[in-house]
């Protein structure tokens, strides 16, 4: 079996999307990753199909009821037996490179696509769901950011990139974000390329780069740059 998604919406038409194309698009076709989809408004109740209801409590939106959910992950319980059940969500764990590469080291995901306001609480809790946000910021769907999580995946998925070396010095990988990068023309509006990168050395262009990518992380990301320094600092005691 390949690595399987089976991804749970309202709005099965978005997929692949935008991972039909390109290297995912490719890997798709060529059966590296498998993509299963479930409509949930074929779990809705009555001649209307409802799928939804107004909040307990009151407030503005509707919330995805329990029973119509339940019924959608239960209709994948065996297939997706032993996968990691994501609920796409904004109040989620952040996603970040370290859980792309569990997920990409296990057997698929399951993903359930949130909309309106949310997913009745009870079936996160009975169905243990883990929340997964994409960053600090509200979509008005899950399903951008499932296809953002399966993207992130697929590529490292055995076969996908080109070259299997293009994924160990990417942003995050070694706790850092990338150096930057340059190709031809040499020079380009009156901007050269740096010098270091065309002297062929290769061992002074290895720490140029690192120095590069450190600066970097500094100055955008420095709780990330603090944690790097935290764990240089434990391997060297
Ligand atoms: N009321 C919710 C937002 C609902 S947005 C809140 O305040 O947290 C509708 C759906 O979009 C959510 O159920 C979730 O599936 C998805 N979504 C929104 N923002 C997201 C994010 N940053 N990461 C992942 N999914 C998100």
């Amino acid at each position: 079996m390949p690595w399987t998604a089976t991804v749970l919406t309202l709005y099965p038409e978005m997929f692949p999307g935008p991972l039909g194309v390109s290297l995912a698009g490719r890997a798709l076709a060529e059966g590296v990753w498998r993509l299963d989809m479930v409509d949930i408004r074929g779990f809705g109740e009555g001649r209307h199909r409802a799928v939804d209801d107004t909040p307990a409590g009151g407030g503005p939106g509707m919330v995805l009821r329990p029973d119509v959910m339940a019924a959608a992950i239960d209709s994948v319980a065996e297939e997706a037996q032993g996968v990691p059940r994501l609920l796409m969500s904004a109040r989620g764990r952040p996603l970040t490179q370290a859980r792309v590469r569990e997920l990409a080291a296990g057997p698929g995901v399951l993903v359930v696509c949130g909309r309106f306001e949310g997913v009745d609480e009870r079936v996160i809790e009975a169905r243990e769901l883990e929340e997964v946000a994409i960053g600090d910021f509200v979509l008005s769907g899950g399903e951008p950011a499932a296809i953002v999580l399966m993207d992130a995946v697929v590529r490292l998925l055995p076969g996908v990139m080109g070259s299997a070396a293009s994924g160990e010095w990417e942003s995050f990988e070694q706790g850092l974000l990338e150096h930057p990068h340059y190709t031809r023309p040499r020079v380009w509006e009156g901007r050269e390329i740096p010098e270091i990168l065309l002297s062929g050395d290769h061992r002074r262009i290895e720490a140029w780069r690192r120095e590069q990518a450190i600066a970097l992380t500094q100055s955008r990301r420095p709780e990330i740059y603090e944690a790097w320094i935290g764990r240089k600092r434990d391997d060297k005691q």
